[in-house]
């Protein structure tokens, strides 16, 4: 998607060796014209699939996430990262490995909010090895319900996540996918959309 694209050169910041931050439009500071856009976007892509729910993970995918769901008028589930006392009925678990923050947390959806009904889009930030990923379609199909695609704001196309999410026979749709970081600067691969 063309004004992502500009949007990470003009604002994006190349952290080490494949970390991109983006907190002024996307992860932190949220514009909401480009995120309604970009939410529209991703929904135009799965709207033939007879999406039921759009579920993230939280913080940063919660943004994307609602202007999908907006999009494609159904509920948009948040898995939680911390329990809390108010959690009290069934809830389905998994373990996902934080890429950037690099610790393994326990994310957890309420049982009630998806059945064997569901078609089921994810919608995440990023996309780097897949954990975040493959942590909810693990949720989404032990509660029965059906996983129609992962559609990903920024793909970062030389780390694993694609393939992993391949493999495990779901498609993924990027609005920009980056190749490869090359002395601080951003190459793009083809986009998906
Ligand atoms: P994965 O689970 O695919 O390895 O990593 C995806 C998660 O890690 C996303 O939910 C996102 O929050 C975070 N993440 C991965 N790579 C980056 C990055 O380059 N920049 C930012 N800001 N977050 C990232």
């Amino acid at each position: 998607m063309k004004a992502l694209e500009e949007r990470i050169l003009k604002d994006g910041q190349v952290l080490g060796e494949n970390i991109l931050k983006v907190d002024s439009f996307l992860t932190h500071q949220v514009d909401f014209r480009l995120m309604k856009e970009m939410g529209q976007v991703l929904a135009d892509a799965y709207r033939s699939k007879e999406i039921t729910k759009v579920v993230t993970i939280e913080a940063s995918g919660i943004a994307p996430a609602v202007y999908v769901a907006e999009s494609l008028e159904v509920p948009m589930i948040f898995a939680k990262k911390h329990k809390n006392i108010t959690m009290t009925e069934g809830i389905l678990t998994a373990e996902v490995y934080s890429f950037t923050k690099q610790v393994t947390s326990t994310v957890s959806i309420a049982s009630k909010f998806l059945s064997s009904e569901d078609r089921v889009l994810i919608v995440d930030d990023f996309l780097a090895n897949g954990q975040a990923a493959k942590g909810l379609i693990d949720i989404i199909q032990r509660a029965g319900a059906q996983v129609a695609g992962v559609g990903i704001i920024i793909e970062k196309s030389f780390q694993d996540g694609r393939q992993l999410l391949l493999d495990a026979g779901v498609p993924v749709t990027s609005l920009a996918r980056i190749e490869k970081f090359q002395d601080g600067q951003v190459v793009f691969a083809p986009a998906d959309i």
